[in-house]
């Protein structure tokens, strides 16, 4: 595709560091970035090699020392002629050699402009390029993985498998269609159910795979529900391993919610802990336990905490009931916490041993010591474990799997689903074959979409949109 003019963007962001880099893509970029630049090799450079200079501005002062990178076209990132301005960091600095282009001609780059040039210059499909936007802005390990491997491919590659299953198909009923004057039956009627159940199962688990992957973007929401001084926490402090949450003894001190971030095995968890769930007069009390059934509402997991020596009363089994009620997607992780004043009987009734932790709200509940674990990490392992099991619900971030993390992709794939489902109804159906050729293009199509072999302006603008300029 043919772009006019030419573009300049600082890629790198503002803020004191060594380096920044100003890019510059189009027709222009040797020219422009050689009538600023003393070393008079640039304008013939070949591509691929670097040059040291000055970059001067309109007056012709000189504003930096820089290093620049030439790419010709068609090999560059672009496709078309790249300059990359390698500058000294800070603020200033860049800014003056990016006026100095700008005032040379050259034009202020959109938001991913320059991805979104490599895209129709054919350089990687859209998939790729939404997974260059993800690695900008992933937040844990897993999430940059996940966001490596789609620029990689993986992403295109699964679909491309697929597409292929469904062309097979649509190829063999359009033979059919074409016959359709001679009274030919589907050729091969097994072979169309066969691809077909194919084409669909891979779907599927590709679609299975996107829970996770919401996960993995955007991390997972852990609340920490419990009465006053249960000990949600020292808990949040040892999953965090550092001193977040304020610790009191007085009951109902952690009036509002207090959040930290951990990762665990790749995936991050965000910690919530709530103000506890306790009726009370206290206004600014209330409002905490407003706050935590909000929480507890806007959560991935519940881990409830109780103490072991007690277990859950009355209002606490109501509050879990309700929350059930409401959510019963939400899976909950029963804590007996304390269970070192269990083993040692150093209850302060004397009435240690009279709870089990086997009675906290659940059989399956984990019997620790939060207070322990502040010194002794690994106490936490089995709680780490079982938030991980709910999460990742058999399903893994494994080196070969591809994860659905984006949510456009996840629901083109839905669609895809649902057109492969019509169709092998209509198959079943006897239906004539321009009906199923109806529905396996509506397939392709949804999946032509996300690798962006069919594409909407809108789209393009919906995704490009989320780069940051210079990108
Ligand atoms: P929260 O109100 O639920 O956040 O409870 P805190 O974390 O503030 O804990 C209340 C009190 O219980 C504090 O004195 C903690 O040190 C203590 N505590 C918390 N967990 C344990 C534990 O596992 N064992 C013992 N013995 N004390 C604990």
């Amino acid at each position: 595709m043919h772009h006019p003019d030419t573009i300049a963007a600082l890629a790198t962001a503002r803020g004191e560091s060594a380096l920044a880099v100003v890019r510059v893509s189009g027709p222009l970029a040797l020219e422009v970035a050689s009538s600023r630049f003393t070393n008079a090799k640039l304008a013939d450079a070949p591509s691929h090699t670097a040059h040291v200079g000055w970059v001067t501005n309109a007056r012709g002062e000189r504003v930096d020392q820089a290093v620049a990178t030439v790419f010709r076209g068609p090999t560059s990132a672009t496709g078309e002629d790249v300059v990359e301005l390698t500058t000294h960091g800070g603020t200033a600095a860049p800014q003056a050699v990016l006026r100095a282009l700008l005032d040379a001609g050259v034009r202020l780059a959109e938001p991913g402009e320059f991805t979104q040039r490599a895209f129709l210059a054919g350089k990687l499909d859209l998939a790729q390029a939404e997974a260059i936007a993800d690695l900008i802005h992933a937040r844990s390990t897993a999430a940059a993985r996940s966001a490596a491997r789609g620029i990689e491919g993986r992403t295109s590659g699964a679909l491309a498998t697929i597409k292929d299953r469904l062309v097979e198909t649509a190829a063999l009923v359009e033979l059919e269609l074409d016959f359709s004057d001679e009274d030919v039956e589907f050729a091969d009627r097994e072979t169309l159910v066969r691809l077909l159940g194919e084409a669909s199962g891979e779907i599927a688990a590709l679609l299975s795979t996107a829970r996770l992957g919401a996960f993995v973007r955007d991390g997972v929401r852990v609340v920490l529900g419990g009465r006053p001084n249960a000990g949600k926490s020292t808990l949040l402090n040892a999953l965090v391993e550092r001193d977040r949450a304020i610790v009191s003894e007085v009951a109902g001190t952690t009036r509002d919610s207090v959040e930290a971030e951990r990762e665990i095995d790749g995936l991050l968890f965000r910690f919530v802990d709530t103000a506890g769930l306790r009726e009370t007069e206290d206004a600014i009390e209330a409002e905490g336990v407003r706050r935590s059934r909000e929480a507890a509402g806007g959560a991935d997991v519940l881990v409830y905490v109780a103490d072991a020596r007690t277990g859950l009363d009355a209002q606490e089994a109501a509050f879990l009931a309700d929350l059930t009620a409401r959510r019963p997607d939400l899976p909950i992780v029963h804590v007996a916490n304390k269970a070192d004043l269990l083993a040692s009987g150093g209850a302060p009734n004397g009435q240690a041993g009279s709870a089990s932790p086997q009675n906290v709200g659940a059989p399956e509940a984990l019997a620790l010591s939060a207070h322990r674990a502040l010194t002794d990490p690994a106490a936490l392992d089995g709680l780490r474990q079982r938030l991980l099991s709910i999460v990742r619900a058999g399903e893994s971030e494994a080196e070969s799997s591809v994860i659905v993390t984006n949510e456009r992709h996840r629901q083109l794939l839905a669609q895809a689903h649902e057109a492969v489902g019509r169709a092998q109804s209509q198959l079943e159906a006897g239906a004539s074959g321009d009906l199923l050729a109806l529905d396996l293009r509506a397939a392709l199509d949804a999946l032509g979409r996300i690798t962006g072999a069919v594409t909407a302006d809108d789209v393009l603008g919906a995704v490009f949109g989320r780069f940051c300029i210079g990108k």
